[in-house]
């Protein structure tokens, strides 16, 4: 189409995205787009029957409700450890997704690499591409997933801006190690690179791991974006709240791109999320023991119908290895959404297709465990009955 913007060509619309309306379709359990099939906790409902009342219906500042960066900011300090002026080095987005993308708006030259571990949630590749950036692929090790010191530094060069942590990650529910992390920052410091983190699954998190982040690393405070939001910790995918913190100039930067994308994430949305920090505790035990138990159950039944999936310690999907089927992801997806009314995610979504590796990906499909006990369990019982 010759009106469009020759940048479109290079990528395709969200294939995650895609799976939903193909679940919707041949009505089908979705466990493609990760979101939960359950209700919010009730706090953060009866916070837009408030709102309403006090009439939050007008744009809030550009760089979101003041009250609750303060929040975000005392969040930062006590769960990341990252100090942010709530001022002006937190801004409000429209979920995590519109904040990665006005960093990388406001970092991104024509011409600039960005560094992308592969594989890879979606949107950062085509968010570069929109900035006329080149992204560079460093691949994580086979079946562990871990990141390797060489395979990174082999990809700096004198265009490398930017380097992406996501941490837990997704599709691989891998979560970096503190050595993982130092092999970035030592990389970021050395090469006077910015890095952005995208901690969206922060609190989704198991047996004994810690989240860690790269911004809380002495030497990082200044060079590192640290994106996350409240859509997965409090179930609310749909409402559309993210934030981003970093150093103030920075910040600068990535407020003008956020101003002029969206104005302002919704106002009354802002307004009732403030309820999540009434949470307790115990809120975020049970969000990561529900989450646990449905890992378990996932990866166990999975196991035992031939797939191989990697055990995630973090977020809330299976990557799971289909070679015992003998189809590659898009044929088995397809399969399974039609013939058995499961959509999942084909892995080549997350992998760049390269003439040296034309199939990589394509042994995997992700299986997204957000859901109630009783849908996943529907959900293997209908793979089961028709395998
Ligand atoms: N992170 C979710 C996933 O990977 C989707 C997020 C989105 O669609 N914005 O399924």
């Amino acid at each position: 189409m010759k009106h469009l913007a020759t940048s479109l060509e290079y990528f395709q619309e969200s294939v995650i995205r895609e799976m939903t309306r193909k679940a919707i379709e041949n009505d089908a359990i979705n466990l493609s787009q990760g979101m939960p099939d359950f209700s919010p906790p009730k706090e953060l409902t009866q916070g837009i029957s408030r709102a309403l009342k006090q009439d939050e219906h007008q744009y809030t500042v550009t760089y979101g409700n003041y009250d609750l960066r303060e929040k975000i900011a005392e969040k930062l300090s006590l769960y990341n450890h990252i100090t942010a002026d709530p001022e002006d080095e937190i801004t409000i987005t429209c979920g995590a997704s519109e904040a990665i993308a006005s960093s990388i708006l406001a970092l991104i030259n024509p011409g600039d690499e960005v560094l992308i571990l592969e594989p890879w949630y979606e949107n950062y590749v085509p968010i570069t591409l929109l900035a006329q950036g080149k992204p560079v692929f460093v691949g994580l090790s086979e079946d562990t997933f871990n990141l390797n010191e060489e395979s990174i530094k082999e990809k700096i060069s004198d265009k490398t801006k930017l380097v992406i942590l996501n941490t837990p990650h997704n599709p691989t529910g891998k979560v970096f190690t503190s050595s993982e992390q130092n092999i970035i920052s030592d990389m970021c410091q050395d090469h006077d690179l910015i890095a952005l983190t995208d901690e969206i699954y922060e609190h989704i998190i198991y047996d004994d791991e810690k989240h860690i982040s790269l911004g809380s690393i002495s030497g990082m405070e200044d060079r590192t974006i640290t994106v996350s939001g409240f859509s997965k910790t409090f179930s609310i995918t749909g409402w559309r709240l993210g934030y981003v913190a970093s150093e103030k100039e920075l910040m600068s930067g990535i407020r003008k791109v956020h101003d002029y994308l969206t104005v302002c994430a919704p106002s009354i949305l802002q307004k009732a999320v403030m309820q999540s920090f009434q949470l307790q505790q115990t809120y975020f035990e049970e969000l990561k023991e529900r989450y646990l138990k449905n890992r378990n159950f996932l990866l166990k039944e999975l196991n035992k119908l031939d797939f191989n999936a990697f055990k995630p310690s973090g977020a809330y999907y299976l990557f799971a290895d289909i070679s015992s089927f003998g189809m590659k992801d898009k044929e088995f997806a397809d399969f399974l959404v039609r013939d058995k009314g499961v959509a999942t995610v084909p892995g080549t979504s997350f992998y760049q297709k390269q003439e040296d590796r034309p199939n990589q990906g394509q042994q995997y499909v992700r299986f997204s465990f957000s859901q109630k006990m009783n849908t996943l369990q529907e959900a293997i019982k209908r793979i089961k009955e028709r395998i």
